[in-house]
């Protein structure tokens, strides 16, 4: 079972057993790849060879998830936020238009994406918010950068993928939404006022308590964490529509989800299931 959506497991050499840092940040890259199906696992098997000394954790285009190199290592991909950094490889190059991040394929790979950086901000206590290169250099809060933030901030790269024209301000509506909250960052990520974010949170076995019970025998009015309610099935492999209702469908997927986990098939979905989808009970 996994949060992520993965669709295929291809671990690399490329890595560093264990992390010498916290994880702090999701680093979103771009493979400087043409935007084709498929090619995320033709990227994994590339980066599995020992000779390439580089890696992610994640490579992702419109059809696949790849997982190259496990949470707990150290990915080699964004030098001076390795040790602290969840990577994820877009399929795709850095001087994308905003037309190209916003074709079929774009839009597919970052429903993708999304899925999985809300899944890591669940599970690590990150916000969905995007760090100025000061915040980044600071290393004290948590949140999202680009491989071109720590080129910014570190200095130890050239790289400026995700591109000028990568769409902070959707993607991150769309993780807040996955998350079920509002984006601390609304805007694009690029004011410099760097205010510390209070929304950051360790304490991540408490959040099935803190969800709002969901009686899918009852009509329901939150749609907003019906949506989150339906992400999370989706992303432990009981897919359904993310459309805030619960239909049929979504309870015939929660029915399943629940018998699975050994937990009541009661359609209520409370605490230990809320942390059942969370991967955290
Ligand atoms: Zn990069």
């Amino acid at each position: 079972m996994s949060g992520l959506g993965l669709t295929w497991t291809r671990l690399s050499p490329n890595r560093t057993v264990g992390r010498a840092d916290s994880i702090r940040y999701v680093v979103i890259h771009t493979t400087e790849n043409e935007q084709r199906s498929g090619v995320a696992w033709n990227v994994a098997v590339y980066i599995g060879g020992a000779a390439v000394k580089a890696s992610s954790h994640l490579v992702i285009d419109d059809v696949d998830t790849v997982r190259v190199v496990e949470d707990r290592d150290t990915a080699w991909c964004a030098p001076g936020a390795n040790a602290s950094g969840l990577q994820i490889e877009l399929v795709g190059r850095a001087a994308q238009s905003p037309a190209d991040w916003d074709n079929g394929f774009a839009r597919a790979q970052l429903e993708r994406a999304a899925v999985a950086a809300a899944w890591w901000c669940e599970k690590y206590g990150i916000p969905a918010r995007r760090l100025t290169v000061a915040e980044l250099k600071a290393g004290k809060l948590k949140g999202f950068i680009g491989h071109h933030d720590a080129t910014l901030a570190f200095g130890k790269s050239t790289h400026t993928d995700p591109g000028a024209n990568f769409p902070w301000a959707r993607f991150l509506a769309r993780v807040a939404e996955l998350l079920g909250c509002e984006s601390p960052a609304a805007g694009d990520g690029t004011s410099s006022s760097g205010s510390p974010s209070s929304s950051s949170t360790n304490q991540t076995n408490q959040i099935g308590a803190k969800m709002p019970i969901l009686d899918l025998n009852k009509t329901l009015s939150l749609p907003t964490y019906m949506r989150r309610l339906q992400a999370l099935l989706t992303a432990n492999g009981h897919a359904t529509a993310i459309d805030g209702s619960a239909g049929p469908d979504t309870k015939a997927k929660l029915r399943a989800f629940q018998s699975a986990q050994r937990l009541a098939v009661d359609l209520i979905c409370g605490p230990k299931t809320w942390n059942a989808l969370l991967g955290l009970s």
